[in-house]
């Protein structure tokens, strides 16, 4: 396993609609294990394979729980089937250092895809896991969370070593 370095703006592979992956092989797998290694290592929330130069539909999760062992999940060709409710809330991304912004997310999101040994899961998830799922799937179609601002005075400097875990994760 290694840790990649992670692609920041205005990186083009950023921008690109990532390709669906056909078959789960040893070279996904390998992807997989280093994407969780990189996220672990950055303190992130989730990333995604774009962020790690690769145009591939593949996103990993790693989402800290109080008192609990992290909720680790790997999607590829990740589909959101549903979203209820919308809040608003801060968000930062690994390939944006040194920002927040104010967005709005759902509250809930249902998501399918397939999981490393290529068996289809579908997640039901709320709170950060939410948040996470709808940013990396963003990312898998060139979309970045500064998209989604309002205006650029939602958007807010942040020295990185500062940012809260669960606003610099992803
Ligand atoms: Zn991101």
């Amino acid at each position: 396993m290694a840790v990649i370095p992670i692609r920041t703006v205005p990186d083009p592979v950023l921008r690109q609609k990532a390709k669906r992956v056909k078959n789960v092989d040893s070279a996904i797998q390998k992807l997989i294990a280093d994407m969780r290694e990189t996220v672990v290592a950055a303190s992130g929330v989730g990333l995604a394979a774009p962020q790690v130069g690769v145009s591939l539909r593949v996103i990993v999760l790693c989402v800290p729980k109080k008192d609990e062992k992290n909720e680790e999940y790997c999607l590829i060709n990740p589909e959101i089937v549903r979203r209820k409710g919308e809040r608003v809330l801060k968000e930062g991304c690994l390939s944006i250092p040194g920002y927040i912004g104010e967005i709005k997310r759902s509250e809930q999101v249902r998501v399918r895809g397939t999981d490393e040994t290529g068996k289809e899961i579908k997640l039901r998830c709320e709170g950060l896991l939410a948040q996470a799922i709808e940013h990396e799937i963003d990312h898998l179609n060139g979309v970045l969370y500064v998209d989604h601002l309002e205006s650029q005075d939602k958007l807010q400097k942040v020295e990185p070593e500062k940012q809260e875990p669960e606003e610099s994760i992803q």
